[in-house]
């Protein structure tokens, strides 16, 4: 009885055993495998089976197990040796069945995909009329909005051609569609969208400000021109071969016309123009360095300039005491581009930042960094992140992808991506010493307007190390020593430009 009873018990107790074990081993795999049995093949781009695509091609990018043979209609396509594949598939209009077929000795996986080609949107919508107020009629409006963008046209992919401030006062003498048209000059009219002006009132004839007061001032950092206006009046900044001019709009006078001032800071020269027909000012400003980062604000209704002095760098460690700002792109709920084997590129962009982190550190600079973790961060917020730690530079760490139509055998390799005239040396300088230093092929250093790239203060670059959906170059990418050699390349990269620009000591 006593031996049965402690057998049964023994027995019990290995079969409870062999059950948790069984349960235990169960979720382990649930857990990892979200319970789909567990798949050779894996497809990560196009996302889905059934698709839509407005363009003469599109890629397969995915992995299957090292040795395979895969085929995609009927052609063999290439499998590396971390199983990584990428193929352009050409489409014809209307339904594409597009097989693909893996084979190797224990398995054999197919998957069908269904892509429909459709013509790209039709973009021909019908342009609503432009009403013009009548002659020397105006609707008196304030921005409501900070950082709020006047177009070229009453368009929101139209250019840029000035930022105004929350509170600028603006005369409106048109409207189209969504956008109402921004009396500048007589000859001169920009674009703002309706929702982002408030408090308006139709006046008969305009209403012009005059500015009573112009300065010159320093810190240790900056360099500051202060205008004290009646109202705070909309205005444009250019980049110039020498420093900055400056359009200050809807003037009556400007008292400084006549005013000489002396040097300040990189501020070499500086003078006022008068009033004329056009009601506006202009500043021209020289400056005695490269430019290094401007922006202009209002403080009440004095329109503050401030432009970044010239950084002081030793001849021999040109990054001490040098603040730059690192964005690591996308995260948390952003994963960018998805490589063929699944790793994602806010995680390869995150691990080459803080390398670029430890970097720089190393050799004295403060590094602001907009994300340490797998977190989202608005995008607006990482210019402003290194704005407000009055970085010199910021460097937005991406890896690259494509669109569908593209071919990614054809284009791949490292591109820097800048905005303005201030940064294009610096975009250079980069993408030299990525290329020579890591062999990649040069895609290019590009003038595109990006929430990274637009900034006019820090130097802003937005660097591509290279692609994801390139199986060489996303192996290199996931290859921590190849991360480090590009942290190392845009470090060197820094160092030169800082060299090359200001003046050592
Ligand atoms: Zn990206």
């Amino acid at each position: 009885m006593g031996i049965f009873i402690r057998r049964t018990r023994y027995i019990i107790m290995k079969n409870f055993l062999k059950i948790s074990t069984a349960i235990f081993t169960f979720v382990l795999i649930v857990l990892f495998f979200d319970a789909e049995p567990v798949k050779a093949l894996q497809i990560v781009y196009p996302k889905s089976p059934n698709t839509e695509v407005s363009a003469a091609s599109t890629f397969f990018v995915g992995n299957t197990k090292p040795g395979s043979k895969l085929m995609i209609n009927d052609k063999e396509v290439k499998v590396y040796e971390n199983g990584s594949f990428v193929e352009v598939v050409p489409l014809k209009d209307g339904f594409n069945r597009i097989i693909i077929d893996s084979k190797n000795d224990t398995e054999h996986e197919i998957f069908t995909y269904i892509i429909k080609k459709v013509p790209k949107a039709d973009l021909m919508v019908k342009e609503p009329e432009t009403e013009d107020f009548p002659q020397n009629q105006y609707i008196y409006a304030a921005v409501a909005k900070e950082n709020t963008p006047l177009r070229a046209q009453p368009d929101e992919f139209a250019q840029r051609i000035t930022h105004l401030d929350k509170n600028t006062m603006l005369m409106l003498n048109g409207k189209k569609g969504d956008y109402y048209r921004v009396f500048l000059t007589p000859l001169k009219t920009a674009w703002i969208k309706a929702e982002n002006i408030v408090n308006y009132s139709t006046i008969k004839g305009n209403i012009l400000a005059s500015a009573t007061n112009v300065s010159l001032s320093e810190d240790n950092l900056y360099n500051y021109i202060k205008t004290d206006l009646s109202l705070p009046v909309p205005f444009k900044i250019t980049e110039t071969e020498k420093g900055l001019n400056v359009e200050v709009y809807n003037l009556k006078e400007n008292k400084a016309d006549t005013a000489v001032f002396k040097p300040c800071g990189n501020i070499s020269s500086f003078t006022v123009n008068s009033v004329a027909q056009d009601m506006t000012s202009t500043y021209y400003i020289e400056l005695n360095s490269k430019l290094w980062g401007y922006t202009a604000y209002y403080e009440g209704n004095t329109l503050v300039i401030k432009i970044r002095k010239e950084p002081q760098i030793e001849a021999n460690n040109p990054l001490n005491g040098i603040k730059i700002a690192v964005d690591a792109g996308h995260g948390g709920g952003d994963y960018g581009a998805i490589g063929p084997t699944g790793v994602k590129e806010k995680d390869v962009n995150l691990s080459i930042a803080k390398k670029l982190q430890t970097e720089l550190e190393m050799r004295g600079a403060q590094v602001v960094m907009t994300r340490t973790n797998d977190t989202d961060i608005e995008l607006k917020t990482r210019p402003a992140i290194a704005q407000n730690e009055d970085a010199l530079i910021l460097l937005s760490i991406h890896a690259n992808a494509l669109s569908d139509g593209a071919n990614p055998y054809e284009k791949h390799g490292t591109s820097t991506y800048y905005y303005n005239a201030e940064s294009v040396n610096l975009a250079k300088t980069l993408r030299d010493s990525l290329i020579n230093n890591l062999g990649t092929k040069d895609d290019g250093v590009c003038r595109y307007s990006l929430v990274l790239t637009r900034p006019t203060m820090p130097l802003s670059v937005l660097i591509e190390i290279a692609y994801m959906i390139h199986p060489e170059e996303y192996a290199m990418l996931i290859d921590e020593d190849f991360q480090q050699k590009a942290a190392n390349a845009i470090t060197k990269g820094l160092e030169t430009y800082l060299l090359k620009s200001a003046n050592p000591a």
